[in-house]
């Protein structure tokens, strides 16, 4: 038993902690969780905790469906929205074999090994998500057939008693108190949009921050009658809900993105970094982007990123180098616009930092910024200007994945095979709808 471990059993016994969760993620990023009695977290830490895998989407096939999770003590935190008495905790773990092998299919382990690349080079990677979501009146549709928004403010609004202050307070609050710092807090541009920032951490942790984020978020709106939704695109005429993440590379203390005297202070790490994520970006937008409805906000304006560039402190670039603020040369970084809401985190985090390391490895060359607002080109100034569009829907996503060899070793085998199963029935299932749009049009026609 190691000191992490003592430790937790020893908080478990002081705060007479009642229930254990451990959480899990299958590969669309869907929490798992199952609640231990506190009498068995030891024999959890020394053999993990047997389970069913093939019930569990991308775990394990049904024939070889016996599964273990063990729990990283170095997780663990009282859920403070479970009240005082007869506490409830949880802890993240990790997916194993029977034998005990950290298990292929388990996406937190699919970004362990990105990272365990990353450090092979000689790099941390740290990261910075700004996360949005709505604030609805509840799961159900309005009269008509939308959902309905808990508020009509607008982005940075201060609403004087407004639902979505009282919420954001208590949610930066709860959020606070399992450990998660958070930067910044605001009204976004759509009625009931709201934007949390997460303090920087290693992508790891920020990545087991997310999917933290996402239950706390739900259970506060919960508490105040009120419904959340990370849907990328829940309305056609507001903007969706974007996840954009600020990666940097350090080597030991020094920030390994930063030159001093370099055009925006960016060193050739960093150019090198980001000419990978642009390369690479029509391949793995299926896992930045995973749903149907993902590519309704990558096409739908409300300052989505659709084409491929980057540039400086332009907001329609894909990836964009934030304003240098001369006193925090370590603060260099890069920021990618593509990603959405509903990502799973482990294994964006992965391909996002993948095709990173790659530009690197490869000393790719970065194309020229872009200068100008890209939405505002022609189609043919953008193909001179080399402006390739992301892919436009799932189907289009997952064409450009399945030729990818980058993104089948950075995920592996078996995540990249039962990933683009999953995508494809979604697309299969989405192309046979017909929906009100087309009623709306068509049913007079002719
Ligand atoms: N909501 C926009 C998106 O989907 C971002 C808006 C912003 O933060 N400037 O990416
Ligand atoms: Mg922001
Ligand atoms: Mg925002
Ligand atoms: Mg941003």
């Amino acid at each position: 038993m190691d000191r992490q471990q003592e430790f937790v059993l020893r908080t478990i016994e002081e705060r007479d902690v009642r229930f254990v969760r451990l959480w899990f993620t299958d590969v669309v990023g869907s929490l798992k969780s199952v609640a231990l009695a506190p009498a068995e977290v030891e024999g959890a830490f020394e053999e993990g905790l047997g389970f069913d895998g093939s019930s569990i989407e991308g775990l394990a096939r049904v024939f070889e469906s016996d599964m273990l999770v063990q729990p990283d003590p170095g997780t663990f935190q009282i859920l403070p929205w479970r009240g005082e008495h007869e506490q409830t905790s949880r802890m993240f773990c990790d997916v194993l074999t029977p034998d005990g092998e950290p298990s292929a299919a388990d996406p937190r382990n699919v970004l362990k090994r990105a990272l365990g690349k990353a450090s092979d080079m000689g790099f941390t990677c740290y990261t910075h998500p700004e996360i949005e979501f709505y604030l609805l009146k509840s799961q159900d549709l309005g009269p008509d057939g939308v959902p309905v928004p808990v508020d009509q403010a607008g982005y940075f609004d201060h609403v004087p008693g407004g639902i979505a202050q009282d919420f954001r307070r208590t949610a930066v609050t709860m959020l606070e108190s399992v450990g998660i710092s958070v930067e910044f807090s605001h009204h976004e541009d759509g009625p009931g949009q709201n934007e949390i920032d997460l303090r920087y951490a290693d992508a790891l942790q920020t990545a087991d921050n997310i999917m933290t984020f996402r239950t706390v978020v739900k259970e506060v709106a919960l508490m105040e009658g009120i419904y959340a939704t990370f849907m990328p695109k829940p309305f056609s005429e507001h903007p969706g809900s974007g996840m954009h993440t600020h990666f940097s590379l350090f080597e030991g203390d020094s920030n390994a993105f930063f030159e001093a005297g370099a055009e925006y202070q960016l060193s050739k790490t960093a150019r090198q970094f980001m000419a990978g994520i642009l390369k690479h970006a029509p391949e793995f937008t299926a896992v930045t982007n995973q749903f149907v409805n993902s590519y309704k906000r990558l096409w739908g304006g409300g300052e989505a990123p659709s084409y491929i560039s980057w540039g400086h402190n332009n907001r329609s670039a894909l990836v964009r180098v934030p304003l240098y603020k001369p006193t925090k040369g370590q603060s260099a970084r890069i920021e990618y616009r593509g990603i959405d809401s509903a990502a799973n985190p482990y294994l964006a985090y992965a391909v996002l930092l993948g095709a990173g390391l790659k530009g690197i490895e490869e000393g790719y060359d970065l194309p020229p910024g872009a200068e100008e607002d890209v939405w505002s080109l022609s189609s043919a100034e953008r193909r001179a200007l080399g402006h390739d569009p992301l892919p436009s829907s799932l189907h289009d996503a997952v064409r450009a994945m399945e030729e990818s060899e980058l993104v089948a070793e950075i995920l592996g085998e078996q995540v990249f095979e039962i990933f683009l199963r999953n995508k494809r029935a979604e697309w299969h299932d989405y192309r046979i709808q017909v929906t009100p749009y087309e009623l709306k049009r068509n049913i007079g026609i002719l």
